[in-house]
Parts: structure tokens; C-alpha cells; sequence
């Protein structure tokens, strides 16, 4: 139990009824944060995502000061029992987003920390004041902007069901718009405690509540390695064969948008502690944690689904569907070009931040730094946001740039410009996206040739399960 009065704040041992008690591993040490969960300044929601498994990486990457800070706090909770790497096999997610065989006390990497790395030199750099000024004025215009953007969604969305803007202005206006607020619940699900997340959900891609754990800690945490969750995200439309492929995916999102979605939530909100789920809910019911973190999720998912029943009633059904897929392909791309995902990283780099420097690019689309922020879902700066994942905003995220390039100068580490959108990243998706079909978790080929791809039962029969997979709240979300 902790010094300092950790015992009057303790949730009572006996809350964990059923469940084994929870642990957390920090280089090689085994942690009960049990007694620390309501009072973690990021929330309780983080480490319950992460419960019994090695949070090494997210202490210390997702705190300014880790050495200073954390790691001196965590003493307090230090567990004397034999260390252990992880928990849990699978890490609490379901098995279909992970490699065949997975298993976490293997196959997670292990990195170095301390004097010396990369992310020492930039934490200094960070804390020079003038650094500190920029981030804070820089998160300040990100979320002025962020709000304009929204109450702009407002007055297009009642301007179009009400029938007074004309409906192939709306749909290009929203496509825009969906992509530049999805980027601004980028930032805010990296935030701590904040409802604002659930805008991630608006391009009709994501899902903010698994954003938490998927896309802040598995992704940032383990980007291009095999437990790098996001690395899924394209798998299953894989599957299906390169002419079906759009449309089947599309079919596939709409069923997210009509049912599935909403199915996952109620699972999420109801699923128990298990080696494939964290059961996040179920413990902060049990520990009395109080549960506001899904308001955000139904007031955006709502509200999508209103504005497709008023369109429908509107006769707006053809610009209801123009932006539906505009915004999700648009979206998709994007994700989907934010990494190179066909190729895993240099498994020998213990460095993390070099290791997060070579496998992912920034992107320029009009070369203006801010508006690409927004016409890219948040992710043109992107080198800075997996090296700063803590950050508040993409617009920090391009006031850090300079420090990170101090570092890299020092380290002599080439600091590449950004890739082009149309020139550079497009084309290398769009031969991913009409590759042939392969099985979507090894990425081995699947059929002979062309006409077996295209004609086979298999696939008729893989191309139903994908669609109805989509109804039911499963997969790329
Ligand atoms: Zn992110």
C-alpha cells in the first residue's frame, strides 16, 4: 500500500471480486497501481486499458519527465514478487487483431531509456522556456480552431437537412469538415480525461473508445511491430478481391454506420476482464471510478445517425451517401499512408525515438504546415506526434519540429523533408489497395490467379462474412 496516505484513497482490495489482481511492468519490475488509479493525473482510463501488461513504454514516452517524475512515484507501488514481462498473452485485445500465435511475453519489443537515448536529449530540449511558450500558444490556436471548425460542421449540417445549401456543396463541405475534426480527436484522444475524443469518430473510420487503447498506447507504444494493432486496420478489406474490394469495403463501414458501431460500444461497455479484453468498465464499476467516458461517444454517434435519418426523410439520400464515402475513403488513405504498414521496422533498435523516426513521415499536402493539419486528419506532422505522443495538439506537435531537429542535428540523423500526398504517399497505397487478395493476417496469397480470386466460392462466401462482420461491430475499427 503506498506511503504518504495512498491508504485512505485505496479502493478496497475486496472490489476486484473475481478478478485477479492487477499488475503493471515497468523495466522488468512488477507494479500494483491499484491503490493509484483514482488518482492518476491522466486518469484512471489508461492504466486500466493497459492492466497487466509492460507499460515501460507509455511511462515513458507519454510523460514529460518520466526520470523526474514518475519513475520515483512508482517505487511506492513496487510489488516483492519475481518480475514478470506481461500478464496477459494477448495483451487484453481480441485475437484478430494480432499475428497468428501471438504472444506478448515474446514477441513485444524492449527498448532502452535513460542518459544517452534520443528521448533524453529531446526532454531537455523540450523544457527550454522558449519551447515551453511555443507548445502552450500553439495548443491554445489549435483548440480555437478546432471549435471554429465545429460550430462550421454546425451551420453545413443544418444548412443542408434544411434543404437551404445546395447538396453537392454539403457533401464536399462535410468531407472536409469530417476529416478536419476526425484530426482534432486525434489530439484530444491523446489528451488526458478528455471528452472531446470522440470527434475522431466523425469521418466515420475510427472508434473512439478503442482509440484509448488501440491507437494512443498499442499503436504509438509498438508502431510497426507485430503488436501494433493498427497494422490490422487494413487487413480484412485485404481479403476481399482487389475489384470487389471499395465496394465490399464500403458495404462493410455503412454496416459500422447503421448497427455495428453501436454494437461494439454496448459490448465494450459490458465485456468482462478475459485474456482478450481488458474489461475497463467492469473494473471501474467495481472500484466505484465513476464512468463518464462514453458520453462523448453516443452524443457524436447519435448525432450521425439523426443526420442520416433526417437526410433520408429529406431526400438527401445521394449527398448523404457522396460524403459518406468521400469522408471514409478520403479518411482511410490517409490512415492507411501515415505508415508504410507492408513493412516491419528494425526489430534490433532498442533507441524507441530513432526507432520512431525511421518508420514514420511527415506529409505535405499544401505545404502550409497548419491548414495541412487539417486536410490531413491531424496527421502531416507526424514524426513529432509519435516522438511527443503526450503532446496536445498538432499544432504543438509543429512547434516541436525545431527541437526534434536540434536532436537529430546533434545525433546526425537526417531529418527528410515531407512526402508529398499526391506524389509520394498516394501512389504507393493506391498499388496496396488494388494488390491481390491475401489472407488478412499473415498477408500470404490466397488464390492461383486472377479468375480463382474473383470466382470462387471462398471468396463469395469471404466477401458475406466481411459485410456482415461490419453489421455486427467487427474489424477496422
Ligand atoms: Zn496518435
Amino acid at each position: 500500500m503506498g506511503k504518504g496516505g495512498e491508504k485512505d484513497d485505496c479502493p478496497p482490495r475486496a472490489a476486484f471480486k473475481g478478478s485477479p489482481k492487477k499488475r503493471w511492468v515497468v523495466d522488468g519490475v512488477s507494479y500494483d497501481l491499484t491503490p493509484f488509479l483514482a488518482k492518476h493525473p491522466g486518469g484512471p482510463d489508461f492504466l486500466l486499458w493497459s492492466a497487466n501488461r509492460d507499460i515501460s513504454i507509455a511511462v515513458h514516452t507519454y510523460h514529460k519527465d518520466p526520470e523526474r517524475t514518475v519513475l520515483p512515484l512508482l517505487r511506492r507501488y513496487r510489488c516483492e514478487e519475481p518480475p514478470v514481462k506481461s500478464v496477459k498473452r494477448l495483451m487484453g485485445v481480441p485475437q484478430f487483431l494480432l499475428p497468428p500465435r501471438f504472444d506478448a511475453v515474446t514477441d513485444t519489443p524492449s527498448y532502452d531509456w535513460g542518459p544517452g537515448t534520443f528521448l533524453a536529449d529531446l526532454v531537455k530540449e523540450m523544457a527550454r522556456p522558449a519551447v515551453a511558450r511555443a507548445v502552450e500558444a500553439a495548443d491554445a490556436a489549435f483548440d480555437r480552431h478546432a471549435l471554429i471548425l465545429l460550430f462550421m460542421y454546425g451551420v453545413i449540417v443544418s444548412a443542408w437537412l434544411s434543404c437551404v445549401l445546395r447538396p453537392s456543396v454539403a457533401a464536399i463541405a462535410l468531407i472536409l469538415l469530417r476529416t478536419a475534426l476526425a484530426g482534432a480527436g486525434h489530439s484530444f484522444v491523446h489528451r488526458p480525461k478528455s471528452p472531446w475524443g470522440a470527434l475522431f469518430d466523425f469521418n466515420y473510420v475510427g472508434h473512439c473508445t478503442t482509440a484509448v487503447d488501440g491507437h494512443a498506447l498499442l499503436h504509438h507504444g509498438y508502431t510497426q511491430t507485430e503488436a501494433d494493432v493498427k497494422r490490422g486496420f487494413f487487413g480484412g478489406m485485404m481479403g476481399v478481391a482487389r475489384a470487389y474490394r471499395v465496394p465490399i469495403h464500403t458495404l462493410h463501414k455503412l454496416g459500422h454506420v447503421v448497427t455495428g458501431c453501436l454494437v461494439r460500444q454496448v459490448d465494450l461497455q459490458l465485456e468482462r476482464d478475459a485474456e482478450e479484453h481488458q474489461g475497463v468498465e467492469d473494473l471501474k464499476r467495481a472500484l466505484g471510478l465513476g464512468n463518464w467516458a462514453h458520453v462523448g461517444f453516443w452524443a457524436v454517434h447519435v448525432c450521425l445517425r439523426v443526420e442520416l435519418y433526417v437526410a433520408w426523410r429529406q431526400g438527401l439520400r445521394w449527398s448523404w451517401l457522396f460524403q459518406f464515402i468521400g469522408s471514409l475513403w478520403l479518411n482511410t488513405l490517409l490512415v492507411v499512408s501515415s505508415h508504410d504498414f507492408d513493412d516491419l521496422g528494425d526489430e534490433s533498435e532498442r533507441d524507441w525515438a530513432v526507432f520512431q523516426l525511421a518508420e514514420t513521415h511527415d506529409m505535405s499536402i499544401t505545404g502550409w504546415p497548419r491548414l495541412d493539419c487539417w486536410l490531413s486528419a491531424g496527421l502531416a506532422p507526424h514524426r513529432a506526434h509519435h516522438l511527443l505522443p503526450y503532446q496536445r495538439s498538432a499544432y504543438a506537435n509543429i512547434a516541436s519540429e525545431p527541437a526534434i531537429r536540434r536532436v537529430c542535428e546533434r545525433r546526425g540523423i537526417a531529418w527528410d523533408p515531407p512526402k508529398g500526398l499526391g506524389s509520394e504517399i498516394l501512389p504507393v497505397v493506391f498499388r496496396r489497395l488494388f494488390a491481390p487478395a491475401c489472407d488478412p493476417a499473415t498477408r500470404e496469397a490466397l488464390y492461383a490467379d486472377a479468375v480463382a480470386e474473383h470466382a470462387s466460392w471462398r471468396q463469395l462466401a469471404y466477401c458475406v462474412s466481411y459485410v456482415g462482420a461490419g453489421v455486427c461491430g467487427i474489424g477496422s475499427i
